[in-house]
């Protein structure tokens, strides 16, 4: 076991002995050894006290309240960069769900052990002596791939609900299954989940999906009553049947999508991108008489909404949620092939930003897998890359045109003020359409012409144009809905 061990931990631990303490290396670290995975982090467990502790390494520092010392190597690989050093622990009565109300130092390993969450979360290994601890057979769960609470699972999960999450989120990373009474005392247990923190929820939930399994393991969130704390909207997708092109419905079609994009080690964004494209449906859904189909107009735009909603309530950094979000709006383009045309794929480009257009044909290939009836042909796909990497080379930006705005004004006569923006704007509209406008002769021309325009004309072509048309949209989606007495 100690030839596993980095040096790192292993002198962590030689210095805790010679100065006359226990050490064990204890937790997760144990779990993934023995599986034979890389560790995240590496914990450590002692009979000193927190101050004994800071008196015998130089860079230490509080991690948290529960005695933890982070002991910082600057030079060592990113999992070993910080080692956290606790004191065996006995924990106090907890009356929140969250926290012990005290914690207690313990003499003995085996008490802190008792405290740990799972029985392959409660492996303790000593590098001195060589011994082993496992006072609740951790060892053969590993084997049988099974997640058990530690002593009466519906204490433990009493006490901690993020316990519940924990085990949720390893039954995704490990692919191990969750004991039957584990199970049952999650179900029990999952109501304390509001008293955990977004933050929290987010860890866990985006590790869910950063896994290699997040379809099964989101379907027995659903199941044990866990992911109506996560996000409630995906539930709204139970029951909701599709049109013919659909196999599934909503909820088992976005579960899908999720699936392909972790089979396919897409990003972050893109995975879940995936899980909430359709989220929108269930608002959207309206019988065609004509089609004698389901139809869901604009659910993009609902669905992008409700995504952006979602993900600012778990606290899911700004910039992802923007990425996704853009990318639920416009997870129809592709879609639909009279769409794709070369300046439409120009617009896409310059409404998602380039990074994101190729996370958005992922999307598209996530979309269409999970619809249980991928019709579609690859070369249609691969044909829509050739346009991409053509329209790539285009003008999509102001930026990119053949005039600025110091030219612009020193042409027209124009004050630096909105106008500017506006026409340069209304110019990118034409070369968008038409990237051979991009000259300076013809923009020049272009801009006197337009610097003739009164502001409402020249804001109605411009950026503000463009903002409207959003609100435009959501608003005719709404006139849709009404008009069939629904939504
Ligand atoms: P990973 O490092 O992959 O996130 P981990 O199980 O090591 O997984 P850590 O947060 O590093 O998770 O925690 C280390 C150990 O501390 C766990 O293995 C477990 O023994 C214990 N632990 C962590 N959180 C809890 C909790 N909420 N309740 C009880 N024990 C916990
Ligand atoms: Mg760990």
């Amino acid at each position: 076991m100690s030839n596993l061990i980095p040096a790192e931990v292993l002198h962590i631990t030689e210095t805790l002995e010679k100065a006359g303490f226990e050490a064990y290396v204890v937790g997760g670290c144990m779990r993934d050894m023995l599986l034979g995975k890389e560790p995240k982090d590496w914990d450590v467990t002692t009979n000193a006290t927190p101050e004994q502790i800071q008196e015998l390494f130089e860079n230490t520092f509080y991690t948290n309240d529960f005695g933890t010392v982070g002991i910082v190597t600057e030079d060592a690989p990113a999992s070993l960069k910080v080692v956290e050093v606790t004191p065996y622990r006995t924990e106090g009565p907890y009356t929140d769900a969250r926290r012990p109300e005290s914690v207690e130092w313990s003499k003995d390993v085996h008490e802190d052990l008792k405290r740990r969450d799972f029985t392959i979360n409660a492996l303790a290994y000593r590098p001195k002596t060589g011994e082993s601890i496992d006072d609740f057979h951790g060892k053969q769960d590993l084997k049988d791939g099974l997640i058990r609470a530690v002593g009466d699972p519906h204490e433990r999960f009493a006490e901690d609900a993020l316990r519940i999450l924990r085990a949720i989120r390893l039954h995704a990373e490990l692919s191990f299954s969750i004991e039957k009474g584990t199970q049952e005392a999650i179900q029990a247990q999952a109501g304390q989940l509001a008293k955990i923190s977004k933050e929290r929820i987010r860890d866990e939930f985006l590790r869910i999906v950063q896994s290699d399994r997040p379809m099964e393991a989101l379907q027995l969130a659903h199941q044990l009553g866990v992911l109506s704390f996560i996000a409630p909207e995906l539930e709204a997708g139970i029951g909701i049947e599709q049109n013919q092109a659909h196999k599934y419905e909503v909820f088992e079609h976005n579960l899908r999508a999720l699936q392909h994009a972790a089979d396919k080690n897409y990003s972050t964004e893109v995975r879940l991108a995936s899980l909430f494209h359709d989220v929108g449906k269930p608002k959207s859904r309206r019988f065609s008489h004509e089609k004698r189909d389901w139809t869901f107009h604009g659910h993009e735009v609902i669905g992008a909404r409700m995504a952006k909603k979602i993900l600012e309530n778990l606290k899911v950094p700004r910039e992802t949620a923007e990425i996704v979000t853009k990318l639920v709006r416009w997870h129809m383009f592709f879609s639909d092939p009279d769409k794709v045309t070369l300046s439409a794929v120009r617009r896409i480009i310059a409404n998602v930003g380039r990074e994101n257009i190729e996370p958005l044909i992922d999307l598209r290939i996530c979309d269409r897998i999970g619809t249980g009836r991928p019709k579609e042909q690859p070369f249609r796909l691969r044909k829509y890359q050739a346009m991409i990497a053509q329209a790539l080379r285009d003008p999509i930006s102001v930026g990119m045109l053949a005039i600025d705005g110091k030219r612009l004004m020193e042409i027209s006569h124009e004050n630096p003020g909105p106008r500017i923006g506006w026409i340069l704007h209304a110019l990118l509209e034409e070369v968008l359409d038409d990237p051979t406008r991009n000259t300076a002769d013809h923009l020049e021309k272009r801009s006197l012409e337009l610097a003739q325009m009164s502001d409402k004309e020249l804001q109605a072509m411009g950026e503000e144009g463009k903002e409207r048309k959003a609100e435009e949209e959501e608003a005719s989606i709404k006139e849709i809905h009404k008009h069939f007495h629904v939504g």
